[in-house]
């Protein structure tokens, strides 16, 4: 066979990968006779496919390029530790020096008291993690009865069976299951559910799901909770404000551990280095991946308090990751975070970025499709619907205008992403005003080619 490379014509390539590649959270039959795109370069917030496109990225890859692409610093770095040292484990105790510096580093990122890390590849590995801390965390205090991991509907929390489990989509549960011992509360989505209710009322009684669900498991047999400070993944979903303050004060009365899951909201993505800090949220363990990295390598990896380290310290933990601390993705993640200090990455988002684009976010209700817009740091929904005044769906499947709208920034060269309905974005955090602008314009003529294509349909 001919080597593959970026100058093969797209179809060949298209051929080849529907032959052989199996692509997640997809038909793979269906994509296989579309085509899929192909992206063959990165610089900023900018993508060139192989037809040569020039697309701006709304959402960061998977919300995790948070530098933008092509910083040839990290690619310097990578080279440099495999020559030096490719791989070592931390097992056995060994450990490495880019694995010490990567953890002292975060520690001094994280909110006060949340010294150690465990690392893993992924987010969905280190939820994994996080559900072995916690039930060894209650064994080794002497009451292994505490098993119960309180999550919530339409969370994600990744795609291993734990990560899955522990999520609350059951699309994800009807492809293989969901392991024992995880329960769900609802989540606070407020225009799909808050009915009447005022957003904060509704905050409230979402929030008091988990003390209600707490007394009827039995505040002896649970042993934490676990949320996204904003959901991503179901849709960009920012909880009232009455929420997490509520959620804080039941954790607290019932002695049970708190998870944020900041694999999205960690790393700068809500204007702080982690969203618990943005929503005054105080947990025990972080979940983070993702913009660790900004993607230029798999790592991702528990933030663990003192006090749980120091319990789950006193004895073996049995249980590690061939690649947890991997030197060269530490290494690459250590060198991203040196450039978002240096460059003062976080604070472009919440003193500049944020507050340009929460303006013309919130412009896009302009539309008469546009029912509600959210953004907190450069995370962000808006709610297509046939009529805002009454918060409405359509009458089609859900999904079906948010994919058409998809398609249509597609068509556009900008990148958005639909969860059902809902359009959402997480662009790069070093996307400079003018590229906002260029974002919004594509946008708002995306949104206004599904509507004009749905009247033409019957559908509006
Ligand atoms: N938790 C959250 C909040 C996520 O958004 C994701 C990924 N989108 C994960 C966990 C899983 O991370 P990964 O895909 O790296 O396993």
């Amino acid at each position: 066979m001919n080597k593959i490379t970026n100058h093969m014509p797209t179809a060949e390539l298209q051929a080849l990968d529907a032959a052989h590649h199996m692509h997640p959270f997809t038909a793979n039959t269906a994509l296989g006779s579309k085509g899929a795109r192909i992206m063959t370069q990165g610089k900023g917030v900018w993508l060139t496919d192989s037809e040569g496109n020039k697309i701006i990225d709304g959402m960061a890859g998977l919300w995790c390029v948070n530098i933008g692409y092509g910083r040839t610093e990290l690619g310097d770095v990578a080279k440099r530790q495999m020559d030096e040292l490719a791989y070592y484990n931390t097992f056995f105790q060994t450990s490495h020096v880019p694995a010490i510096a990567l953890a002292a580093k975060i520690a001094e990122l994280a909110p006060e008291g949340m010294n150690h890390v465990f690392f893993a590849g992924s987010g969905s590995e280190a939820n994994d993690t996080n559900i072995r801390l916690v039930r060894r965390y209650w064994d080794a205090k002497g009451q292994p009865e505490k098993r119960i991991i309180i999550a919530r509907t339409n969370g994600y929390h990744g795609s291993t069976i734990g990560g899955g489990s522990l999520g609350g989509m059951s699309g994800i549960h009807a492809h293989g299951g969901k392991i024992a011992g995880v329960v769900h509360i609802g989540e606070p989505n407020y225009w799909a559910q808050g009915g009447d209710m005022t957003p904060e009322a509704f905050g409230l009684a979402r929030a008091q799901e988990l003390e209600a669900m707490i007394l009827n498991l039995g505040v002896e047999n649970v042993a934490a909770f676990i949320g996204e400070p904003v959901q991503g993944a179901g849709g960009v979903i920012v909880p009232p404000s009455s929420y997490w303050p509520e959620i804080q004060r039941i954790v607290d009365k019932y002695g049970i551990l708190l998870i944020a899951d900041e694999v999205i909201t960690g790393f700068g993505r809500t204007g702080n280095w982690f969203g618990s800090q943005s929503f005054g949220i105080k947990p025990h363990i972080m979940t983070i991946a993702k913009g660790l990295s900004s993607g230029y390598q798999p790592i991702g990896g528990s933030i663990v308090c003192d006090e749980v380290a120091a319990v789950i310290g006193s004895d073996e933990f049995n249980h590690g990751y061939t690649y947890s601390g991997h030197p060269v993705a530490a290494a690459v993640a250590l060198e991203n975070l040196r450039i978002m200090q240096e460059e003062n990455i976080v604070a472009h988002v919440r003193d500049v970025a944020h507050p340009y684009l929460a303006k013309k976010w919130a412009g896009l209700m302009e539309h008469p499709m546009v029912g509600d817009a959210q953004l907190v740091g450069l995370m962000g929904s808006i709610a297509l619907t046939p009529n805002k005044a009454a918060r409405a769906k359509f009458s089609s499947d859900v999904g079906t205008v948010g994919y058409r709208c998809r398609e249509r920034c597609f068509a556009n060269n900008l990148i958005m992403r639909h969860v059902g309905d809902r359009m959402i974005i997480s662009p790069p955090l070093v996307i400079t005003l003018e590229e906002i602008d260029v974002l919004i314009e594509r946008a708002w003529v995306s949104i206004d080619e599904c509507y004009v294509g749905l009247k033409g349909d019957g559908l509006f």
